[in-house]
């Protein structure tokens, strides 16, 4: 079983997938699936006797229900496969997550309001001036987080001073 475990690992790395074999004999297969679950590990791979006898392992991933069976020559292919939807479908959530959190203003009270409540990312034209991200931190504690690499909307005018923008900020509470 060992051997196979470790032939197993070696043709997963060959694929271009990082492995850990945890082949701890002492510790209770409960408890390295929640050691592993807790270091993040997006999937796991368990072998028993019976499934490899059938060429089978099992398969499961950390954020879903059930785990699946899968044949051992289609395992690499499989789990990239996987591995391709994880990633994507936490890249979607953040997005969501960040789009859902993120509110435009153009008018000083609502923008100043909003920072204070500390809910999300506020953005805004700036002038560019020192003086009116001063103002705007001095009264919010927010900060600025980044600037567009084209403004958004040249020319609309900064919630601070009304000059017209030549930046557009993104603003948040640092935590
Ligand atoms: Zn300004």
């Amino acid at each position: 079983m060992l051997e196979q475990a470790h032939a197993l690992a070696a043709e997963l790395r060959a694929a271009g997938i990082r492995v850990k074999l945890d082949d701890r004999d002492h510790v209770r297969p409960g408890a390295k699936f929640f050691e592993w679950e807790l270091k993040g590990a997006p999937i796991r791979v368990e072998l028993g006797e019976r499934e490899l006898a059938r060429g089978e392992v099992s398969v499961a991933r950390r954020d879903r229900e059930p785990r699946e069976l899968v044949f051992l020559d289609r395992l690499a292919e499989r789990l990239q496969a996987m591995l391709g939807e994880i990633h994507q479908e936490l890249f979607d959530r953040a997005a969501a997550h960040l789009a859902d959190n993120t509110r435009s203003f153009d008018d000083r009270t609502e923008l100043v309001e909003y920072l204070k409540a500390g809910s999300g990312f506020a953005v805004a034209a700036w002038c560019g001036s020192p003086a009116c991200e001063a103002a705007i931190k001095a009264e919010t504690s927010a900060t600025l987080r980044c600037l567009a690499l084209e403004p958004e909307d040249p020319g609309a005018p900064c919630p601070v001073c009304g000059r017209p923008g030549v930046e557009t900020a993104t603003w948040g509470q640092a935590y």
